[in-house]
């Protein structure tokens, strides 16, 4: 029998809802029960892939090939379960789907309404491919209140009363400030926020408190009684040094045990948390530390990079030591002697990215990273500015560049106009949508004997997550491997090139895919682990 734990939020946004729900995912899982997580977004785009990164930050991509929230990413990497599809949806894809079915003619003689038909849309998300887990976990995203969220809180609501309280739960997450002028706590924006659910008729069973310091007994007894949930329910979510923490913390405070005693379910005193207590110790005591530059266009908004900075944080988990993470504008490199700035870093990371805006400072900073032998690894867009890096410098061909940005005379990076995904052929052109229809999801690719990939991964075969709308052309493979820059990897019908490396180099590999999307603090991507290693090995050298 499948449970359902809602969680909402009130009082401000970015209270971490998104680790919150993950965290309760790992602790039912720490507990042996399996897990799923699922986000419902307000908002109207169909899904965030058309949204920029300084809006909206990452765009996650799933196995098969969905653009979601980056809430999916904390899910994946607390509890290792990968999502889907089903995993997201949308205000944009719920109506989307509602007035499809309408225009086909499915509601014939019915004036189509918010109530039922959208909120009827809303539970089918929820409820969809739903059995076989112990537990789904529902994040609806936004706050209690705004307007957008209204249909969703409707179509939970039905859903709570339509499944029972034996089947349902409902968590509000809440900020408990302290008011320094007061020396105190204060409960009033907790209370506000449970009316505000309370009206469109949700009563929390439990209240999941931000607070910078431990809630006095009097203050939770306040909390409890104003906002009609047991004093045990009421749980103080305190800052923690690290995300990783986040399980351990709940769990001290009651979390998971009162959530079990909501559904009737016998459990032990205590769930199996070794896992976390790992990561925290290593976490907490690394034995060196090394220096990562990050030269990318988001850096002002580094939720652009989420899964990125996690993965890596776990690389230097598995190396037992602190990643410290220099984000560097890429412009900055356009002017004259900048590009001294990453002396003394022990590792150099272009990720992905959109555009012409400051490809120029990335391609500086691969051709130091090249020239200084200092490990690189260039992740998508990274790995295109390698490539024309290496045209440029190496192969002799200055006029190299990406179609991306205009026609060009040495179109080393192109337009991916065709490729296949299983037994089909996809196929774009300039003129196709944007949304949705970059090459996207889980694609082969098989590596080549005898290269840092294939020592990297350990095996000769491997899956990874894509986002690209453009490609290295394999045209110029010949021309670029007798510069030195060799293809290790590629898709297995040969035609897409997927990882390039340097083998003259300590460690320099372009990669098309996102390996960061796949890496988890416990099982770190081969990748970032690799890079870290050599990461280590330049800081004893420098
Ligand atoms: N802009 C490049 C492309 O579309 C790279 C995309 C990325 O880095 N995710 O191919």
């Amino acid at each position: 029998m499948t449970r359902f734990v809602f969680v909402t939020g009130g009082v401000v946004s970015s209270l971490g809802k998104g680790i919150a729900s993950a965290a309760l995912g790992a602790l039912l899982q720490a507990r042996g029960f399996s897990v799923r997580l699922r986000k419902l977004d307000p908002y109207l785009n169909v899904d965030p892939g058309t949204m920029s990164p300084y809006q909206h930050g990452e765009v996650y991509v799933t196995d098969d090939g969905a653009e979601t929230d980056l809430d999916l990413g904390h899910y994946e990497r607390f509890t290792g379960v990968a999502a889907t599809r089903a995993d997201n949806a949308t205000t944009g894809r719920i109506y989307a789907d509602v007035i499809a079915r309408e225009r086909r003619g499915d509601y014939l003689g019915a004036t189509v309404q918010v109530i039922p038909h959208i909120t009827d849309a809303i539970k089918e998300a929820v409820l969809r491919h739903a059995d076989g887990v112990d537990f789904l976990l529902i994040e609806i995203g936004g706050t209690v209140g705004d307007i957008e969220s209204l249909p969703f809180l409707e179509a939970i609501r039905q859903l709570g009363n339509e499944l029972g309280p034996a089947r349902s739960m409902f968590v509000h997450l809440t900020l408990v400030p302290y008011i320094p002028s007061a020396g105190e706590l204060k409960t009033k924006p907790t209370q506000h926020s449970v009316k505000e659910l309370l009206n469109v008729g949700i009563q929390p069973h439990m209240l999941l408190c931000r607070c910078d310091r431990q809630i006095p007994e009097n203050e939770r007894r306040k909390i409890a009684l104003f906002c009609n949930v047991r004093p045990e329910a009421v749980i103080a979510a305190l800052d923690v040094d690290s995300i990783y923490a986040v399980p351990i913390s709940y769990h001290a405070e009651g979390m998971d045990r009162e959530v079990l005693r909501h559904f009737g379910i016998e459990a032990a005193e205590h769930p199996n948390l070794s896992r976390w207590q790992a990561i925290v110790d290593t976490l907490r005591a690394p034995e060196g530390t090394v220096k990562i530059a990050v030269v990318g266009k988001y850096t002002t908004l580094l939720d652009s990079y989420k899964s990125l900075a996690e993965a890596l944080t776990h690389g230097g988990l598995a190396a037992r030591v602190k990643v410290e993470l220099d984000w560097v504008d890429s412009q900055v490199f356009e002017e004259p002697h900048t590009v001294q700035r990453l002396e003394g870093v022990h590792g150099i990371l272009v990720p992905g990215g959109f555009g012409e805006r400051g490809t120029e400072g990335k391609i500086a900073a691969v051709r130091f990273a090249r020239e200084r032998n200092v490990p690189f690894l260039g992740i998508c867009f990274g790995m295109q500015m390698a490539v024309i890096e290496a045209a440029r410098h190496l192969a002799g061909l200055p006029a190299a560049s990406s179609t991306e940005f205009g026609p060009c005379a040495e179109p080393v990076v192109g337009l991916l106009t065709e490729w296949t995904r299983g037994n089909e052929i996809e196929r774009r052109g300039a003129e196709s949508d944007l949304g949705g229809t970059m090459r996207l999801g889980a694609y082969p690719a098989r590596l080549r004997e005898n290269t840092l990939a294939r020592t990297v991964y350990g095996t000769a075969d491997i899956t990874e997550r894509h986002r690209h709308r453009y490609e290295v052309n394999i045209n110029y493979r010949e021309a670029l491997e007798a510069a030195g820059l060799l293809f290790s990897g590629l898709s297995p019908d040969g035609s897409l090139p997927e990882i390039v490396e340097i083998p003259t180099h300590p460690w320099f590999i372009g990669v098309q895919f996102h390996p960061e999307l796949k890496s988890k603090p416990f099982d770190p991507h081969p990748l970032f682990r690799g890079f870290i290693e050599a990461a280590v090995a330049q800081s004893r050298l420098v």
